[in-house]
């Protein structure tokens, strides 16, 4: 487990997958640093690989600072 603070609160990967899927997902990975900036307010950016189902696997990310976040789907 890596936990991290995002927007404040410190979060677990599956809290960090939840946030930018909208629901929870089924595994996680680790919460790692993604090498890039948040495009709305320049702030750091995590990324952490999780299964929304049994089929899929993406790569999401997740400004630590602001509500942005997107996925590589
Ligand atoms: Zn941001």
């Amino acid at each position: 487990m890596s936990n991290r603070v995002v927007e404040g609160r410190m979060v677990t990967p599956g809290k960090l997958a939840e946030l930018i899927e909208g629901e929870p997902a089924m595994e996680t990975e680790d919460i790692e640093d993604a090498d890039r900036t948040c495009p709305d307010c320049g702030g750091d950016v995590l990324s952490v690989g999780y299964m929304p189902s049994v089929t899929e696997f993406v790569v999401g990310y997740k400004c630590q600072e602001c509500p942005w976040s997107e996925t590589d789907r």
